[in-house]
């Protein structure tokens, strides 16, 4: 789950980290007190998507501030007008997609002075199991071709999970980025706090680009991105309440409700499969033979047809889905309960692409006559294979009408 950028500030104070003061809006009317609360004579009004790269990031439509969804602004007047304008439009960067999103928040904080843009994150790096340190000397908007081009300027010290904490890291690291006197013992406290927030917070990412010197000398954190592992939400319930569902796509949404694992793809073949091993076996097939797969969607072990119609929901209101593949193995899953939900699925919104359905398993030959006697028009396929050719087929006759 993602933070947002002030929330995930006001987690970092919370720790005793020094970042901007600030205050949040949702609506025009609650701009000005927010703008009020920063005592100038510098306000950065930041729009809040799930996002990065907003400062090169451009709106759709309405707000022109000339420097995306990030505006430094020099009075009260203008922070105001840059916030009434970001709300409600739709800001595009590099990581939203040409089709942007719409910002419904926007965090006001006082302007800082910076003479040094730096990176510093942690994350989880799954192939070692360790939390590592990143960060790079020269941070801000152009990390990413800093990271393309002298990957060698990108430091890295992995956490020994036995040892933890200790204070040669902050000062190694901050040795490294050239920092000096007051600043090593700033940023040392600063990485200390973050280390403790990983693992209090169960997050998966922290990110703060930039990590500025600011005039005067302190060490800030200027911008902040916070992921937490989803599958810890559980046990920190004050993060979960966080979310913010008008992020998160609404088939994304509808998927979470129903506890399915669901990932929308570019393909125009939507897949319902049982098993994420299974579903990754269809997606391959379904490439070898010449397709390429609308979403990845995993029903689980134990749906019930509700589940089943649910995700059969989803598939179909995807209008890049050309043609739809079933594929379930019921071992614990019985396929008559899949026939049933595929049935109940595509009567409740008719079904207007071909279906091909391969069953295999428990109560095989009751799923099968579910479907048969539905008056559906489905295509039953022998094996995955057959299964594959069938829907890449049908997806292109599909597109070719
Ligand atoms: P991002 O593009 O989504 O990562 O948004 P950031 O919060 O990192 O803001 C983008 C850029 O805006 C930063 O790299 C800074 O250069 C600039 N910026 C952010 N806050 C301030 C500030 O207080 N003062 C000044 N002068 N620039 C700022
Ligand atoms: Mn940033």
């Amino acid at each position: 789950m993602k933070l947002h950028e002030y929330q995930a500030k006001e987690l970092l104070r919370s720790l005793g980290a020094v970042v901007p003061r600030g205050g949040v809006a949702y609506k025009a009317s609650e701009v000005a007190d927010a703008v009020a609360a920063v005592p100038g004579p510098l306000w950065v009004v930041k729009a809040q998507i799930h996002a990065g790269g907003r400062g090169k990031g451009a709106f759709l439509e309405g707000a022109r501030t000339g420097s995306g969804g990030v505006a430094v602004v020099k009075s009260a007047a203008e922070a105001e007008a840059a916030a009434r304008a970001m709300l409600g439009s739709r800001l595009a960067t590099i990581q939203t997609g040409p089709e942007g999103q719409r910002v419904s928040r926007v965090w006001i904080e006082e302007g800082s002075s910076i003479e040094r843009e730096m990176y510093l994150s942690l994350l989880l790096d799954r192939v070692r199991a360790r939390t590592v340190i990143v960060a790079a000397a020269e941070g801000g908007m152009g990390i990413e071709e800093l990271a393309a081009k002298s990957p060698e300027k990108i430091l890295r010290i992995v956490l020994d999970p036995a040892v933890g904490w200790s204070p040669w890291i902050g000062r190694r690291m901050a040795e490294r980025l050239g920092l000096e006197g007051a600043q090593v013992r700033d940023f040392s406290r600063l990485l200390k706090s973050l280390v403790e927030g990983f693992e209090a917070w169960d997050a998966s990412m922290i990110e703060i680009n930039p990590l500025a010197i600011v005039k005067g000398g302190a060490v800030m954190a200027l911008d902040a991105k916070i992921q937490i592992d989803d599958s810890a939400l559980f046990r920190r319930p004050e993060l979960a309440a966080l979310e913010d569902p008008g992020e998160s796509a609404p088939e994304e949404r509808e998927a979470q409700e129903h506890d399915l694992s669901y990932v929308k793809l570019d393909g125009d073949i939507g897949c319902m499969v049982n098993g994420a091993g299974l579903a990754m076996a269809t997606m391959d097939m379904i490439s070898l033979s010449g397709g390429s797969p609308a979403n990845f969607l995993d029903v689980g072990g134990g749906a019930d047809a509700e589940k089943v119609e649910a995700a059969f929901r989803i598939i179909l209101r995807d209008s890049a889905v050309k043609a739809v593949l079933v594929n379930i193995f019921g071992g614990i899953m019985r396929c008559d309960v899949i026939a049933e939900g595929v049935v109940r699925a595509a009567r409740g919104l008719g079904l207007q692409v071909p279906l091909v359905v391969r069953l295999e398993g428990t109560r095989v030959a009751e799923g099968r006559a579910i479907l048969e006697q539905s008056g559906l028009e489905v295509v039953a396929a022998r094996d995955l294979a057959d299964a594959a050719s069938a829907v890449v087929a049908a997806a292109r006759g599909a597109r070719g009408r």
